[in-house]
């Protein structure tokens, strides 16, 4: 998704390395790589001339914090907005499903034929029942495609929720009066209403799913949208957004060949949050949106990014200070910085969203090596479990550590020898890429993972 922006950024930093600070000059450059990037992405033009402009006006006379290029200070920025605009600047609270009402609490689904709604349906059941040990009705108001109610059967089996039969032959408002009193009489937590759509905007469907609305009083309300569709997604949307009181985006197909600027057009234009993203035709691709992860995987550049955010942000310039001077004085990271990384690791999501962001060639090794989201998670928490079984002293010179102290690290962290001697192999590779992004600079560093 997006793979441009980052052959352009890539490009961009290249050409700026070697400049003390980001001037209306040279950021010039970089923005009109950025500005074509969106383009090409399919991202609305107002909303590209409201990022850029947002990236421009942090950019301009910002000092360049230790040993980053005014290119790699500037991606530090692009990711920053990026995720600033896709719903990273919503309170927590905005940006999740919201269930606060006396049950069951009614969710809605809403959007064009094939944008993945009965799908979602049963995802979201899913998603509600596993995540949030909800009991959930499913119904379907489609009554123009039988094989949408059977469909809506089936994910529901699959899902675990109870699915509320209906029929061609009834009213879509009979449908919703008669599935909320089974809902009400089975304590269900949750009802699930899957709606017809159609190929494209049509006032007679319009019409029935804002009654279906005004009937159901929704607390959710989502827009269901596939995200390889381009710029028709946001009229689409705004459509939508116009006859029904939306709470949501749903974003569907994120697995495909989107280039995602879709995406970033419909939070954009509505101004609604997206809440969820699906991937994949499985009921379990289905997830939480996450801006800082979205905006890291359309940036492509993973870690990278992270480290440039580490040392370029605003909100923590004393730690940026510190990173960025030890890094100057070593020529490299220590254990302390390893830890941080494993931290925001953890705090961005699961690993197959992680694998996502990782330079091709690891994702490689990842997809080999057949890691599961588990097996991450407790590679993640093993590695920060060693490192704070050692002293400051050992994190800060990682090459004290000699066979006596790797066993009372080990045995202070709970596991064999062998993995301190893992972490510390691991530690090294990572000091190598740091040493060969000090010496080439971020592009040649992506250059090299073929980025
Ligand atoms: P509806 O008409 O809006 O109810 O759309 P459906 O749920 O029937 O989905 C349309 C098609 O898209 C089906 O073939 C689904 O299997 C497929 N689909 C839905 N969501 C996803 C997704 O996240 N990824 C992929 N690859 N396919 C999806």
């Amino acid at each position: 998704m997006l793979d441009t922006l980052t052959q352009r950024l890539a490009k961009v930093v290249k050409t700026m390395r070697g400049q003390a600070r980001i001037t209306e000059a040279n950021s010039k450059e970089m923005l009109r790589e950025v500005r074509l990037a969106l383009l090409e992405a399919d991202v609305a033009l107002p909303v590209v001339r409201t990022l850029t402009n947002r990236i421009k006006e942090k950019a301009l006379g910002q000092e360049v914090v230790g040993s980053l290029n005014p290119g790699q200070a500037l991606v530090g920025i692009v990711q920053q907005e990026l995720t600033a605009v896709i719903g990273g600047d919503l309170p927590e609270k905005q940006r999740r499903i919201n269930l606060a009402c006396t049950p069951p609490a009614v969710i809605l689904l809403a959007g064009l034929q094939g944008a993945g709604k009965t799908t979602t349906a049963g995802k979201l059941a899913k998603w509600l029942k596993d995540s949030m040990k909800k009991k959930v009705v499913t119904v379907s108001a489609d009554v123009y495609r039988p094989a949408a109610i059977e469909q809506l059967k089936m994910v529901s089996e699959q899902a675990g929720a109870d699915w509320f039969p209906s029929t061609t032959e009834q009213k879509p408002l009979d449908i919703a009066r008669a599935a909320l009193d089974y809902a009400k009489l089975h304590f269900a937590d949750v009802l699930i209403v899957d709606t017809a759509g159609r190929l494209s905007i049509d006032e007679k469907m319009m019409q029935e799913v804002s009654d279906l609305s005004a009937f159901l009083h929704p607390i959710e309300t989502y827009f269901v949208v596939d995200a390889m569709t381009g710029q028709d997604a946001v009229n689409t949307a705004r459509v939508f957004n116009e006859r029904l009181p939306l709470t949501g985006i749903v974003l569907t197909k994120l697995d495909g060949d989107s280039r995602g600027g879709a995406a970033l057009s419909v939070r954009e234009v509505t101004g609604l949050p997206i809440k969820f993203v699906g991937t994949g035709e499985k009921l379990g691709g289905f997830d939480e949106f996450n801006p800082e992860a979205m905006a890291g995987r359309i940036l492509g550049m993973g870690d990278i990014v992270s480290l440039v955010k580490d040392v370029t942000s605003s909100i923590d310039a004393e730690k940026a200070r510190k990173v960025a001077e030890r890094m100057r004085r070593n020529g490299r990271m220590d254990l302390n910085d390893f830890r941080d990384q494993m931290v925001q690791m953890r705090s961005m999501g699961s690993v197959s969203s992680l694998i996502d962001k990782l330079p091709a060639s690891m994702q490689e090794a990842a997809a080999k090596a057949n890691v599961s989201d588990e097996d991450a998670d407790r590679m993640i928490r093993r590695t920060i479990g060693i490192i704070d079984s050692m002293t400051p002293q050992e994190r800060r010179h990682p090459d004290l550590i000699k066979a006596s102290r790797k066993k009372r690290i080990a045995a202070g962290a709970g596991l064999p020898v062998q993995e301190v001697n893992k972490l510390l192999k691991q530690y090294e590779q990572m000091t190598e890429v740091m040493k060969r992004m000090k010496k080439g600079g971020l592009s040649r560093l992506l250059r090299m993972a073929g980025g």
